[in-house]
């Protein structure tokens, strides 16, 4: 990824016939950045396109899926806040979709030439529950992209020189449909494993089509990046949010 003047970061092969507006707010944007501040995310729908109208979801780690069209409201979607919505679809212009994060995988998605993004949430929860697999078929089933032609990328987070997890979760990740190899490392905890979320990620997108050569991964870790990033596990809970965000280009 690459960083602009104001401290927002973009995917670096999202250029050229492939650009469509996206970006990835830290912790350090604009001096000081934290999503749950109504005024950051105003600051950062305007820096994609003042003219857009931004749209989250109450996110729970689900593997759920919303499409987003022209009348589609944050209030609409909030709504199903027990369930909870974590991936949004969109091939509709002048929608910014909008998701946060502090440790947790954003995942990115685009067929420029389909005119459609995506955008999920995929923590370890998320991750094992389905949402890769969900967002992508709604992306091409739905919305008619491409799967030889989708792009992805993986913003900052939770790294697997970090992310430590314990037996409960290291035997839901073993039981993924992926080659383990790499994703869990020993820790120094009995019965623990150090996780690589962005490898599984990597793994379970190229499991629905997408090539690895058409995924771009900040391979950046939120938990030992310093004051670049919130991370919730650092902040042991009370860490602020950072943002990411994508819209379908406007030709
Ligand atoms: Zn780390």
């Amino acid at each position: 990824m690459i960083r602009n003047e104001s401290g927002l970061w973009t995917f670096e092969s999202w250029n050229g016939r492939h650009a469509v507006p996206h970006a990835f707010a830290p912790a350090d944007a604009w001096g000081g950045f934290d999503a749950h501040r109504h005024e950051d995310r105003a600051r950062l729908r305007d820096a994609i396109d003042p003219s857009s109208r931004l749209v989250e979801s109450h996110q729970t780690h689900s593997p759920h899926v919303a499409d987003v069209t022209a009348t589609t409201t944050s209030a609409e979607l909030a709504e199903e806040r027990l369930r909870g919505v974590d991936a949004l679809v969109t091939r509709t212009r002048g929608v910014l979709l909008h998701a946060i994060a502090a440790d947790c995988p954003l995942v990115f998605f685009a067929d420029r030439d389909a005119g459609v993004v995506g955008l999920a949430h995929s923590g370890w929860r998320g991750t094992v529950r389905g949402v890769i697999a969900a967002t992508v078929s709604r992306l091409v089933e739905v919305l008619g992209a491409s799967r030889e032609r989708l792009r992805a990328g993986i913003a900052p987070a939770a790294g697997g020189c970090c992310y430590e997890v314990g037996p409960e979760v290291v035997a839901q990740f073993e039981a993924l449909p992926i080659r383990v190899g790499e994703t869990l490392r020993p820790s120094a905890r009995a019965g623990h494993a150090r996780l690589d979320l962005e490898r599984v990620i990597v793994a379970l997108l190229e499991r629905e089509g997408i090539a690895a050569e058409r995924v771009e991964a900040a391979r950046a870790c939120t938990i030992c990046g310093g004051a670049r990033f919130h991370s919730h596990r650092r902040a042991q809970g009370r860490a602020g949010r950072m943002s990411g965000v994508i819209a379908c280009a406007s030709s």
